[in-house]
């Protein structure tokens, strides 16, 4: 078994990125390699500034290279929840935003020509319990009437022809989508470099000073200085972003992928090929790879660390989940077990704009795969004066009290939800 994403591992390693000394100055300084970053900054690009990326890693090394790779057009709360939250008006603005980005992502891989398997495949949000049937149908019937008529409600029976496991009904959402993650990333890295922005890897931001007339930011490579700055850093912030860092909770998301399976076996399980996630507060979320793999996540274990140690351990807790919903495959070989940190706000809730002369984009809490392109753009847009589409703006984001970005409250809440599972 290999301790490392299968999306890194089966994705061409971008060679993009430039190898000398980090310097000059830039209109906008983009830090963070992710589909944030990349996105914004191919945006930039695109749009006349003179743009570099700094990035700690490699392209796509955090959640964007380490995720369960399903593009969800809705939202991670429930719509009546989140409804109920932010007034009918706003909820109805951020589940638009989500189902925009998919179509944002569609277009662009077209416009870039990245070879990343992106599909229409359809969502299903399963029942694990009959009482969570009921919670799944009347979330429906205001998702159907007030924002996404391409939804359906399916039956326990309907779904024989879905998925070789008993669930007691789902809702469809037909516009969400599936893709290759690793691929998209490095295909959007090389569209922001065709473009003209410039990226570092393995340039970590070590320090930033804002000055009278804009920012230095020092790396172990160089320095550069930009007029503008976009922090694209995500659950991986480091503690010299202490803003961020006091917003945004890292947690654990762990995942295991199988070996192939025969047509015979996804006949048996998958049928209908589509991204899938269970209703459970700890729950599971698995979909296919494009080499017929099950690739099987889920929270597993509320830890606050991912490394091969941590990341093992999660991984047996999930065979045993993939064993319980499909017994079928209980005894089939696991080629791949990774994790990566889901930068969870405290309400779940995105955040994007501009405070203290730096832009910023991040808090997706575990629905980022998609929103990320599209609000990456949506700031550099906002960067280069455009039009501010931001879906975010106004949502105010005080710190989280008494944290500074060690969470240690993880297990606490790990057990609550558990609790709450086995009576719910
Ligand atoms: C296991 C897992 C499963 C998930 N599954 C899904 C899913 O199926 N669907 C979905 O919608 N979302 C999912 N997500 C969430 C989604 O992947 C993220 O929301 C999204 O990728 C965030 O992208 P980003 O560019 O903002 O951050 P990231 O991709 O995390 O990028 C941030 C980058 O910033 C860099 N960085 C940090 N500090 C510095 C610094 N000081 N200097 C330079 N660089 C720095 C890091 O190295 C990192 O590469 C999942 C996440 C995980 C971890």
């Amino acid at each position: 078994m290999k301790f490392v994403s299968y999306w890194h591992d089966t994705a061409p390693v971008f060679a993009g990125g430039v190898k000398g000394p980090v310097e000059g100055h830039y209109d906008a300084a983009v830090i963070g390699g992710g589909f944030t970053g990349l996105a914004a900054a191919r945006q930039l690009a695109k749009g006349g500034a003179k743009v570099v990326v700094l990035e700690a890693e490699r392209v796509g090394w955090g959640a964007s290279g380490r995720n369960g790779g399903h593009l969800n057009n809705g939202l991670a709360h429930s719509y009546l929840a989140a409804k109920a939250e932010l007034g009918k008006e706003r909820a109805i603005a951020l589940y638009r935003a989500l189902d925009d980005s998919v179509d944002t992502i569609e277009a662009l891989v077209a416009e870039e020509g990245i070879d990343c398997n992106f599909r229409r495949a359809g969502k299903l949000k399963l029942a694990s319990k009959p009482q969570h049937f009921e919670a799944i149908a009347r979330n429906f019937e205001a998702v159907h009437a007030e924002v996404d008529p391409d939804t359906a409600l399916l039956s326990a029976a309907d779904l024989k022809s879905e998925i070789g496991s008993p669930f007691h009904g789902a809702m469809l959402s037909r516009k969400s989508a599936m893709m290759h993650m690793g691929r998209y990333a490095a295909g959007l890295a090389m569209a922001a470099v065709r473009h003209g922005a410039v990226i570092h890897e393995s340039a970590a931001v070590t320090h930033h000073k804002q000055t009278g007339k804009g920012h230095d930011l020092t790396t172990a490579r160089g320095r550069i200085s930009a007029d503008n700055v976009l922090v694209a850093t995500g659950a991986y912030t480091t503690p010299n972003f202490s803003y961020f860092r006091r917003r945004i909770i890292s947690v654990g998301s762990f995942i295991i992928a199988t070996r192939p399976l025969s047509d015979a076996e996804i006949g048996a399980t998958m049928p209908s090929n589509r991204t899938c996630v269970t209703s459970m507060n700890i729950g599971n979320y698995f979909r296919l790879s494009p080499d017929k793999r099950l690739i099987f996540g889920g929270r597993a274990r509320f830890s606050a660390t991912s490394d091969q140690r941590s990341d093992a351990k999660s991984g047996q807790i999930l065979r045993a989940s993939l064993a319980a919903i499909f017994p079928q495959l209980a005894k089939v070989e696991i080629d791949y077990c990774w994790g990566g940190l889901v930068d969870m706000t405290k309400d779940r809730f995105p955040r994007a704009g501009y405070h203290d002369g730096v832009w910023y984009a991040m808090g997706y809490s575990g629905h980022g795969a998609q929103l990320s392109t599209q609000l990456g753009m949506i700031m550099a847009d906002a960067m280069l004066g455009r039009e501010d589409r931001n879906p975010m703006k106004g949502f105010e984001w005080p710190p989280i009290p008494g944290y500074s970005g060690k969470p240690w409250f993880l297990p606490m809440v790990g057990l609550y939800y558990k609790a709450l599972d086995r009576v719910k």
